[in-house]
């Protein structure tokens, strides 16, 4: 078929495509420097993982200073809290009220947003990225752009391009598991924060959950032994109520502005994992769903405070951890992770570990990187410049980057942090008319700061 005859439906100097943290925050990045920018999503809302996959709280850099690196963050911290729906700093939010803050940042700061829109093919010419092929309810047609980010969470854009990828843990292949996120609302947090405590006292096991009052309860059981709630799962299991799986991966703690609520990281799939694979997806949502309601019954038969609760949100949107990771002008190794290397072009820093999800859980990596005196890794501009294609930027957690640095890198402050890069690339190519390549890392870094974004100098 021949796309260039497709009408075109909307031009912009700089198109993202996808809105979910990494977009969004792209997005606002770009039009605070002056340009026109137009952000194309599937869904009904900006946010993704964040908002539609329920997913949250933003996790610590694992630097005593827990340097966001984004001036945006701190403008998304302050909204959340004037609303009442932040705590812990912004990093604890609520997923329903993020989604307007992200589209209000947005809309202020001039970005045109098109949702119910899917980009499903582009038209390349020579090494340069014309058009995205998108269908939406008006039929098939163009969206033009000067700059094109890729922030698909899959690099959709980039690979329908021609761009290079990679795929999954080299080891076995497969992609990091999958989860369905949901809320339980009318808990008593009280009396499950008591029955927490009880269980500690009980088992003699004080792991995997705790509690200090308010807005802090956190339970967790993973694989193994040794979890504060591991012979509930397994009287459960036994008694054919839950399956394996459930006890294999589950962490539930409080929502910010939600009293009594719950927001639970699982269930946790290991077998379709393929977050580009449209089946996959389909049967993760339906299995998940049915996962979900049989593990609101465990917590009502054995557990204290869930008496009234129910389920009042599930993840419209299934979270994917891991997909594709696209080739750029540096990919970021394992090693440079490891070995913190720190480079010139940075857009961001962070020590949050090497976390590989499975069946045999690893929640911590094991390996030590060296001791420089900085204990953090950076990530530089040059892994979200698309290698080959001129005008193209891939941001969120499928930017350059081998799988075991992307097991890192894929929380929400590096993928904000790497929006706010390419956003501020993209205009700064703009208006020296050159391509993304041609920019210089440090002077968008520069920028960030300037606008308030907080790094370790
Ligand atoms: C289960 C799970 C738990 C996690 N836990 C944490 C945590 O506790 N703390 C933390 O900080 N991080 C956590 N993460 C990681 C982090 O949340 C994600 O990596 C991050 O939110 C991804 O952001 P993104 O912008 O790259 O992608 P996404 O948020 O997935 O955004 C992609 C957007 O593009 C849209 N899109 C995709 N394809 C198309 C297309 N073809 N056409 C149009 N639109 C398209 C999508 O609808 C979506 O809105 C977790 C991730 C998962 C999955």
């Amino acid at each position: 078929m021949d796309y260039s005859k497709l009408p075109v439906f909307a031009e912009a100097d700089v198109v993202v495509c996808g809105g979910g943290t990494a977009g969004a925050f792209a997005a606002k990045a770009a039009a605070d420097m002056g340009k026109d920018v137009l952000i194309v999503e599937q869904f009904g809302s900006l946010g993704g993982t964040a908002t539609n996959g329920l997913v949250l709280p933003i996790m610590h850099t694992h630097i005593s200073e827990n340097p966001q690196c984004s001036y945006i963050s701190n403008i998304v911290r302050d909204k959340l809290n004037e609303l009442g729906a932040a705590f812990n700093n912004g990093a604890n939010f609520d997923p329903l009220v993020l989604k307007s803050v992200l589209e209000t940042i947005c809309d202020d700061a001039g970005v045109r947003m098109l949702f119910h829109t899917f980009i499903a093919e582009t038209i390349v010419t020579d090494g340069r990225l014309e058009a995205i092929v998108v269908a939406n309810k008006r039929g098939l047609g163009l969206i033009k752009g000067k700059i094109f980010i890729d922030g698909t969470g899959d690099g959709d854009v980039c690979v329908r391009a021609g761009a290079g990828y990679t795929k999954g843990n080299p080891e076995t292949g497969k992609n990091q598991p999958i989860s369905l996120r949901y809320l339980v609302a009318n808990v008593d947090t009280k009396a499950f924060g008591e029955f927490i405590k009880e269980r500690i006292e009980k088992t003699g096991i004080n792991y995997g959950a705790s509690y200090d009052g308010d807005k802090s309860v956190y339970v967790a059981c993973c694989a193994g032994d040794n979890w504060t709630f591991g012979d509930l799962f397994d009287e459960a299991i036994k008694n054919g109520e839950l399956d394996p799986d459930d006890r294999n991966y589950w962490q539930g703690f409080m929502v910010a502005g939600r009293e009594n609520a719950m927001a639970f990281n699982n269930p946790e799939f290991f077998d379709d994992v393929d977050g580009t694979d449209p089946d996959h997806l389909t049967k993760t949502q339906i299995r998940g769903k049915q996962r979900i309601l049989r593990q609101l019954q465990f917590y009502k038969k054995y557990m204290r405070g869930f008496e009234n609760a129910y389920i009042s949100e599930i993840a419209s949107q299934v979270g994917i951890r891991e997909s594709r990771n696209i080739e750029t002008e540096y990919v970021l190794s394992a090693s440079d992770l490891i070995r913190r290397v720190k480079f010139d072009d940075m857009f961001c820093q962070s020590n949050y570990p090497v976390d590989i999800h499975g069946k045999q859980l690893k929640c911590e990596s094991n390996l030590t990187p060296v001791d420089d005196g900085k204990p953090w890794y950076e990530i530089p501009y040059r892994s979200l410049v698309v290698k080959g294609i001129d005008n193209l930027y891939i941001t969120g957690r499928c930017l350059g980057a081998e799988f075991l640095a992307q097991s890192s890198l894929r929380v929400q402050h590096s993928v904000r942090a790497s929006g706010e890069a390419a956003g501020i690339g993209a205009a700064l190519a703009l208006d020296r008319n050159v391509l993304p390549k041609e920019v210089d890392g440090a002077e968008v870094r520069g920028i960030m700061i300037e606008k308030g974004a907080h790094f370790i100098i």
